[in-house]
Parts: C-alpha cells; sequence; structure tokens
C-alpha cells in the first residue's frame, strides 16, 4: 500500500520552485483567458503542482503554470490556499495540453477541466476505519473469536475493513469489535483509496499460434524499446488480435511502466474485464461513464502515484495523469465514438499518437477494418503494419452474396426477402442461429398522416420523430425529447390515420415473429437495455445458442462472439450509402464487413446475405470481393483527388444560436472576413444551413474551410475567428477533421 504515501515523501524532499509569498501563474478551470497570479503558499509550490485558489467568492480548482507575471500592486495579490495531495502534472502532459489545445483550438481552461475530470479533487482525502491484528491475546475464547484471529494471522499485516473482516471469518462485526478492548484487534484510519490489485504480467497467456506468436513478439520488442511507435495491428474479428495486444501489455507491465487500452462500448468492458484478470490475474482500472464518481477520483489519483498499472477506458482516459505510460491501445481504432463531437472536437485515435510521442510510448491501433487514415500513414511508412490473416482455430471468413431486391418485389411493410427467409428456415433446422442486421432503432423511422400527408417531427429539432413501440413513445434521435404518439394528426387533426413508414429493428422483429412464429427471437438495440449489466446479460444467452434469430443494430457489429451463428442477413445494405459524408463508403464498406464476420466464427462455415437495391455500386461491389487493399486504393485516390482528408485539412464551423437571423448575420460576418484564410491557400464554403438545421431549438449554420495538407491551418482559423465579433447568444464551434456534418 505505497500510494499516497509515496507521493508525500517525494514532495516533502523536493525543493520547492516557488518559496512562500512569490507570484506564480495558476491556470484554473474557470473559463477566463489568461493566467492569474498568487501568492505561492507557505511551504511554497512548484510548477505542476494542483492547487485550489481564489477567484472571487469561490475556491477553483487549477494548476502552477509558471512564474507569475506580476505587474501589478503585489499587496493585492491572493494566496494560493492549498496545494493538493496528488501527483504534479508532469511537464509531458503539460505540452500534451497544449498540443491538444493548438490542435483543436480549445482555450487551456477547458483543456484543464479534461485533464481534471474527477470530481471531488479539491476535497481532503477520505479516510476510513481499517482493521488489523493487535498485540494482544484474547482473554476469553469462543469459536467465533478463534474465526477471526484465524484471518487475521493468515493474512498477516494486512487490515480490512469490519465487514470485509466479519464476512470472512463468518461472525458477526459485534464478535470482531469485541476484542478491540483486549488489543487482539486495532481499528486505525486509513485513506478511502485503497490501491488496485497488482496485475502479474508474468502471468502465462494463451499459446498464441505461430502468426500471432510472430506478431507478439514484434509488439513486445517495439514495447520493450521504450521509444515512440505506432503499429497498425490488423487482422479480421476473431483472429486474435486482443490476445496479440495483451501480450504487448504484458511487456509495459514487466517494465514497470503503465498501460492504457481504449475500448468505444462501454457495454464490452465487462466482458474485457475478465479476459484481462484470466491473463493478469486481476482486474485493471475502468475509466468511462459508467463508473462512480468515487472510483473516478481514485484512479485520477492512482493512475497519477503509479498505482494503476493497467487502464481500460473511454476516449477520455487519454487525458488522465499517467505517471509513466508505456502502451496505448486503442482498439477498433477505426470507431466514430473515438471522435469527441462536443466540447473539446478531438480524435482519441490522433490524440493517442501524439500522447504517446511525447512520453516514449508505443501505440497499437487494433483493427479489422482500419480507418482510410490509419492505412495511409502506414502507405506513408508514418506507421508499421502487422497483419493476422485468417481468423483462430477452424473459423473462415463467411461466403459474401448480394440479393438484389429489384428482382423479388416485396409487398409493402415487408424486408425479409424469400431467399433470405428460406436460409434461415435452414439455419433454424440444423439448429444454428441467423442474425438480422438493421442499423435502425426503434420501430419505423418515419410516421406520417395518410390523410395530409405531415410527418410527425421533434418540435425542437429539423428531424422526424421515430417511434419507438417498446418504449410506447415517440423519440427525437437528436435531441432525445420523447412524446406519446397522438391519436390524431397534428396538423390536420384526422383521427386514425398516422401511420409508421419503413422499418426499425423493432418492426423487422415484428415482421420475424409473423414468419418464424416458432422462433426463439432477441433483438439487440441499445435503448432496449436498461443498463450495461442488461446488455451483457442478454448477450450472453445469446452466445449459449438458445436464441434461433437474432435481431440487431449497430451494436452487434462489435466483438461479441456467438459460436453457432452462421446465417448474417443485412436487410439494407445501402442504408450508409446515401448522404454526402465523406466517408459513407468507408463505413459502409467498414461495417458490412465487420457484420458479415460475425458469421461462422466456429468451426461450421458462415454466410452473409446483403439485401441491396444496387448490388452494382462499387462500394457493394467491393464488400463482397473482400478486396480491401483495392477498396483503400481506390478510396485514397479519390480523396487525394478532390483534396480531402487525409490528403488535404478540413475545419468545420458550427454556429448556432436561438435567433436565426442573428446566427445567419454573423455567419456572413465571418464569410466577408477571410483573408488570413485566403492568405493561407484556403477556400471557405458556406455559410449554408446545417443539414440538420435546428437541433434542441437552436439554429445551426455551418462553413467548410479547406485547406492544403502543409498549410498553417490552425494558425489562420485563430487570427479569422479572432477579427470576428460574435454576439453573446451565438455560440461558434470549431471542429478541426470534422467527421460528420450534420
Ligand atoms: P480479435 O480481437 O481479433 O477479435 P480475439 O483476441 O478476441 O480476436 O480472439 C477471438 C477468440 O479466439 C477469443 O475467444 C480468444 O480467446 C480466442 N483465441 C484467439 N487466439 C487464441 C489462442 N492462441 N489460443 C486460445 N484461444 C484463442
Ligand atoms: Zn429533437
Amino acid at each position: 500500500m505505497t500510494g499516497s504515501a509515496g507521493t508525500s515523501l517525494s514532495t516533502f524532499f523536493k525543493q520547492a520552485d516557488f518559496a512562500s509569498g512569490n507570484l506564480v501563474a495558476v491556470l484554473t478551470t474557470q473559463p477566463l483567458d489568461r493566467l492569474l497570479d498568487y501568492k505561492a503558499p507557505e511551504g511554497g509550490c512548484s510548477v505542476g503542482d494542483f492547487v485550489i485558489v481564489p477567484l472571487g467568492p469561490r475556491k477553483v480548482l487549477g494548476c502552477v503554470w509558471g512564474k507569475g507575471a506580476g505587474g501589478f500592486d503585489l499587496s493585492k495579490a491572493r494566496s494560493v490556499m492549498a496545494v493538493l495531495d496528488c501527483a504534479p502534472m508532469r511537464d509531458e502532459m503539460h505540452q500534451f495540453l497544449t498540443r491538444v489545445a493548438d490542435y483543436t483550438l480549445t482555450p487551456m481552461p477547458a483543456m484543464l477541466r479534461l485533464a481534471t475530470r474527477a470530481p471531488g479533487l479539491m476535497d481532503p482525502p477520505s479516510m476510513r476505519k481499517v482493521f488489523r491484528r493487535g498485540a494482544g491475546q484474547p482473554k476469553r475464547r469462543t469459536d467465533a473469536r478463534d474465526k477471526v484471529i484465524a484471518v487475521l494471522d493468515e493474512y498477516g499485516g494486512l487490515s480490512f475493513t469490519l465487514r470485509e473482516l466479519a464476512d470472512m471469518a463468518g461472525v458477526t462485526p459485534q464478535v470482531v469489535k469485541g476484542l478491540l478492548p483486549e488489543g487482539v484487534v486495532r481499528e486505525e484510519e486509513a485513506p478511502r483509496d485503497l490501491p488496485y490489485p497488482r496485475l502479474n504480467p508474468m502471468a502465462a497467456g494463451k499459446d498464441l499460434t505461430g502468426p500471432q506468436a510472430e506478431a507478439a513478439t514484434v509488439l513486445r520488442g517495439r514495447v520493450g524499446a521504450q521509444a515512440y511507435s505506432t503499429t497498425l495491428l490488423k487482422g479480421v474479428t476473431g483472429s486474435g488480435k486482443t490476445e496479440v495486444y495483451l501480450e504487448a501489455v504484458a511487456e509495459c507491465l514487466a517494465k514497470g511502466r503503465q498501460a492504457l487500452v481504449l475500448l468505444p462500448e462501454i457495454a464490452l468492458t465487462a466482458e474485457f474485464l475478465d479476459r484481462v484478470e484470466e491473463r493478469f490475474g486481476a482486474k485493471p482500472a475502468e475509466w468511462h461513464s459508467g463508473v462512480t464518481m468515487t472510483e473516478r477520483r481514485r484512479l485520477w489519483k492512482m493512475v497519477g502515484t503509479g498505482d494503476a498499472q493497467m487502464v481500460i477506458g473511454a476516449r477520455s482516459a487519454l487525458f488522465l495523469p499517467f505517471q509513466n505510460l508505456g502502451l496505448i491501445v486503442v482498439d477498433e481504432e477505426h470507431d466514430t465514438s473515438y471522435k469527441q463531437e462536443d466540447g473539446v472536437h478531438y480524435n482519441a485515435r490522433d490524440m493517442a499518437v501524439m500522447r504517446a510521442s511525447l512520453c516514449s510510448a508505443a501505440v497499437v491501433l487494433a483493427s479489422a477494418t482500419p480507418a482510410l487514415e490509419s492505412w495511409v500513414n502506414v502507405q506513408a511508412g508514418k506507421y508499421h503494419r502487422l497483419d493476422l490473416e485468417s481468423r483462430y482455430g477452424p473459423a473462415v471468413m463467411p461466403q459474401m452474396r448480394a440479393l438484389d431486391m429489384r428482382i423479388d418485389k416485396l409487398p409493402a411493410n415487408r424486408w425479409i426477402s424469400p431467399q433470405l427467409e428460406t436460409h434461415v428456415r435452414l439455419r433454424m433446422e440444423r439448429g444454428e442461429q441467423s442474425l438480422l442486421f438493421l442499423n435502425r432503432r426503434g420501430y419505423a423511422p418515419v410516421t406520417i398522416c395518410r390523410a395530409c400527408g405531415h410527418q410527425i417531427a421533434c418540435d425542437h429539432c429539423d428531424s422526424r420523430m421515430v417511434e419507438h413501440r417498446f418504449l410506447k413513445r415517440l423519440v427525437c434521435h437528436q435531441c432525445g425529447e420523447t412524446k406519446p404518439m397522438p391519436d390524431a394528426c397534428p396538423s390536420c387533426a384526422v383521427e386514425g390515420k398516422l401511420a409508421p413508414v419503413g422499418p426499425g429493428v423493432e418492426r423487422l422483429a415484428e415482421e420475424v415473429t409473423e414468419r418464424f412464429p416458432e422462433a426463439s427471437v432477441a433483438v439487440l438495440s441499445s435503448d432496449l437495455f436498461g443498463s450495461a449489466r442488461a446488455l451483457k446479460e442478454q448477450i450472453r444467452t445469446i452466445a449459449q445458442g438458445d436464441t434461433q434469430i437474432i435481431i440487431g443494430t449497430q451494436l452487434v457489429a462489435k466483438g461479441h462472439n456467438f459460436p453457432n451463428l452462421t446465417l448474417v442477413g443485412v436487410i439494407d445494405a445501402d442504408l450508409g450509402l446515401q448522404g454526402s459524408d465523406l466517408r459513407a463508403a468507408e463505413r459502409t464498406f467498414a461495417l458490412m464487413r465487420q457484420v458479415a464476420g460475425r458469421a461462422g466464427r466456429s468451426e461450421k462455415e458462415g454466410l452473409a446475405l446483403l439485401q441491396s437495391y444496387q448490388p452494382e455500386h462499387p462500394v457493394i461491389r467491393a464488400i463482397l470481393a473482400g478486396d480491401e487493399e483495392g477498396f483503400w486504393q481506390a478510396e485514397a485516390d479519390e480523396r487525394r483527388q478532390a483534396g480531402v482528408p487525409p490528403f488535404g485539412r478540413m475545419a468545420g464551423i458550427i454556429l448556432s444560436g436561438p435567433d436565426v437571423q442573428e446566427v445567419f448575420a454573423t455567419a456572413g460576418q465571418m464569410a466577408r472576413a477571410t483573408r488570413p484564410l485566403l492568405e493561407i491557400g484556403a477556400q471557405v464554403f458556406g455559410p449554408a444551413p446545417a443539414p440538420i438545421a435546428r437541433v434542441r431549438g437552436k439554429h445551426r449554420v455551418r462553413l467548410l474551410v479547406k485547406a492544403a495538407k502543409t498549410a498553417p491551418l490552425q494558425a489562420a482559423l485563430s487570427r479569422w475567428l479572432g477579427g470576428v465579433r460574435v454576439p453573446p447568444n451565438v455560440r461558434v464551434q470549431i471542429d478541426i477533421d470534422p467527421q460528420s456534418f450534420w
């Protein structure tokens, strides 16, 4: 239990940078555009120290950034109130935050907030009572008392909470307390934040196959070198990428450095935790939105002192104050959820590479379907690449075929073609599972009035409301607003004419139960589960094989293993190809291949059938042909010609506000002041109403800036935006390398 003791000692022996009373500059988490000067507290303080400072009547969190600028009446300077008992910010983190700020054009206070997202950091460390063996001997002996003593003796010097000790001994807490007066048991105060159990990197992993072992050796070498490198680990789902990068984690831990594994989907972490525990004998620390506040604080502090060896987390884990980070794994590196689209707009994959380069760490980007950016970086020699060609065990990539939907015209409100139906039946006869994939939550995407043609829309957004029959409500997928399904049309007031148009998974489930009344069916859609635990339970049940037909959204495309699944039917393979998104082709390609990859993960051969109205579309053809390298090459060529990422640079500017005219006026003003952008050869498009022109009652207008890859875009953007006066009611967001264009 070294934890906090180690930290206090090191601060104790270190000479403070600033003696008491000297002026220091403090960066606070408050939205101010400058550093604030304070007097160093009694005992002094140093650059990087996390501090509490007074700001007006409040106490706020800050970090000592350097020497104070002064230049004002020093007697007016206020003092730092306290230096927090936690590891100071390292120079490397300071650099990282500054560089992310420069890249994303984010003010530093927002960066500091991102780096301290653990509530209660300013509170004194909380203590709790623990019990351990004392020197005394019991005057009176009973069975129950002997049990307590036996536990304490067995575990040597360890201490327990009252509950833990009583439970382990199988006695009531009274028995433990009764041993206190005789000194048999001692009661002490200990910090509430207990260290994490140690992971054992020397524990043996699975016996790797030849190609896996080769890849693992290469990765171990890169991690062991303790120098920056990025490796794209590409391999179909099930090829053992996770097994291989856990070897890299083992190497990292053995070197005494910390490892971070980023995962895109919270729902997957439970399964992943078990795997890590199996591999290293203990669970790693977890960082995501489902973790309690106390846990977050504990993790934040322990990461800083090096007591958390391994963290698995969502993208914001990248901003944790690691003491000695040696490896970052970005699993499913192509996943769009790595791009934060609110507040600080950053892409965790790219920022992981930046962070690793600052602390001599290795990066592993794992994916079955890498992002085009990563593929291009490999081609350019910036990243290494390792391929795991085949699946672990006898499984092979499924056969893939398109079902031409123009041939068999389906009756209204039917989405399963006769051919697909036949295949599902065949699987049922064989006792195997089928997955019907439709990437649309809810019952129906549109509700239309058959009397007047009105479509029910959200009151606050420029989007249609989606019927969710399971919830018995209409839901706006934009803002989350819900309302009951009305009896009468809100526009023409005619009753009983509202009808659903198009399918969501719930409606598809209805068709499935009609056609296969004897089948056992499960629907996997994120909104149908109250908790990650419930979802995990459902997945476990399905994996055991009782479910015959699984109906799922995007959720099923990720990592779950269903050994008895041999057929995947994609209801609408064209769905992702619509829209103006730059990455539509890339995403459809990736998603279809991932979904198809769900079939045949065991000995049984798999089949994937893609229902499509345009089977000759180049993307559909590429998916079927499985010619990945060809697909990437063609995509890359197209983007190079268009001068778009990753061959050119883009920035989205989104203005929003309650008053549509004011928003447009501000955008118009920006469009007339683009000189700094034109000077670097950039082009400016817009202003135009955003594709979703109203969200939560705010009107949205977009501008798009395009520049050459080498142009100093950020500096020009700063100069440009610095020259425009933005009214208080209008919010301006800058999105460098935008992923979505809504
Ligand atoms: P990926 O991350 O590429 O999807 P995983 O590492 O999750 O692949 O491997 C898929 C499944 O195969 C997992 O259940 C994993 O435990 C198992 N597996 C992979 N390689 C081996 C191996 N060498 N020995 C035993 N099981 C393995
Ligand atoms: Zn809405």
